[in-house]
């Protein structure tokens, strides 16, 4: 099998499974109770908290385990509009986040919430002149991802914090695919609130983590027990937090080598579709974008055909974000950066990962040439 969708989920790597597996057998202690082999589990929670808080130059008072980077969305969204309902009621976010911030964002609507989603350019990038103009006194939270899942496109990071700071205003940063595939300092970059996820950075699914910068309230998201600094309810998931802690920790080292690698395969990609497939288009920045993905459409192609063709070969690619994959229509992202239907609906996205080769891109590059002209002259096939 040959894997290149990294941006949907990663393969958790053998020293994080290692450090998870005692905790799933001996070490099966309550972190909350006060006897050794629960002693043990909260101090190594503790030291996965410093290892996360590492990665993105934060203090480890700053972290909260989640149970996933959507829920970790959904605490910042809703947590800091419930806290600051009293000071305004009005937030901005983009067209192209992921849906655990636009869904949040659309449920607070409904509590009578006022929310503006920027534009974004025909790259993906947000309009930063519609930011500025759309802030008003009743404007609490900011909230742009860091790279989108689908596109790849790295958004103006710095100048939107910039823009929040100068009015007094929270910036929330969905950075599930930017954590472990660009560098990032919290406090030089001015994030207030960090989302991250621990499948997406060969960690383990069902754990994520938030980043709160010290002194900013929030309400929280689940009721019960005090875990979590009472933030967060729920005995903790050990397992969960150790595999995610290491991966950090893995990601913090390797970054660059991991950079270069996927930015390597990508190039080479980039390259070979162009020179090898007819009318072909890449989606989002042509530099600016995420060091593993490539976003092609191929026009007048079924991508959902291409997909299934390419899935009985063994290659695993995306049409799109895997949240949308059963959505027959284009995403919303390609939507909002214009892209029209005769070229969305022929997508693929190929997200590559440490394990990937340049022969795994020779090959993937071979079937998927095949594929489009198959599928291409089975229509017109059809047409005659
Ligand atoms: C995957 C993803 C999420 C959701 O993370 P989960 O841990 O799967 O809930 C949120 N935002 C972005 C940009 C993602 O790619």
């Amino acid at each position: 099998m040959l894997y290149f969708d990294n941006s949907a989920t990663t393969k958790v790597k053998e020293e994080v499974l290692q450090e998870m597996l005692p905790y799933f057998s001996e070490s099966y202690g309550n972190p909350s109770s006060s006897y050794s082999i629960g002693r043990t589990n909260k101090k190594a929670i503790e030291e996965a908290r410093t290892k996360v808080a590492n990665l993105i130059g934060a203090h480890p008072k700053e972290i909260y385990f989640t149970g996933s980077g959507s829920e970790s969305d959904n605490t910042a969204i809703k947590g800091i509009a419930y806290a600051n309902k009293e000071k305004g009621r009005h937030i901005i976010t983009s067209k192209i986040e992921h849906p655990a911030v636009l869904e949040s964002c659309k449920t607070l609507e409904k509590q009578g919430f006022k929310v503006t989603y920027l534009n974004v350019d025909s790259d993906g990038i947000v309009d930063l002149q519609q930011l500025r103009k759309s802030i008003n006194k009743k404007t609490i939270l900011i909230s742009i991802m860091f790279a989108n899942n689908e596109i790849g496109t790295i958004e103006p990071i710095k100048e939107i914090a910039k823009i929040a700071k100068a009015n007094n205003i929270i910036f929330h940063s969905d950075c599930v695919q930017a954590v472990g595939n660009i560098e990032i300092n919290v406090e030089q970059m001015g994030i207030d609130m960090l989302s991250l996820s621990g499948h997406k950075i060969n960690g383990p699914k069902g754990i994520g983590a938030l980043y709160v910068k010290q002194g900013i309230q929030f309400d929280r998201y689940i009721d019960g027990g005090h875990q979590e600094k009472n933030k967060r309810a729920g005995t903790e998931n050990v397992a969960g937090i150790i595999g995610l802690g290491k991966a950090t920790e893995l990601a913090k080292d390797n970054l660059n080598e991991h950079k270069n690698h996927l930015k390597e395969l990508r190039e080479y990609y980039i390259e070979q579709v162009e020179k090898n497939i007819p009318n072909c288009k890449l989606n989002g920045a042509r530099n600016n974008r995420l060091a593993g993905n490539a976003n092609f459409s191929f026009e007048n192609v079924d991508g959902n055909a291409i997909l299934y063709d390419l899935d009985a070969k063994g290659i695993c690619v995306s049409t799109g974000s895997a949240c949308n994959s059963e959505e027959p229509n284009p995403s919303h992202v390609l939507t909002s950066i214009g892209l029209d239907q005769k070229w969305a609906n022929g997508t693929i996205r190929v997200t590559f990962g440490d394990e990937n080769t340049k022969e795994d891109v020779d090959y993937l590059i071979k079937n998927l040439k095949e594929s489009i002209e198959n599928i291409k002259a089975k229509n017109t096939g059809q047409n005659l």
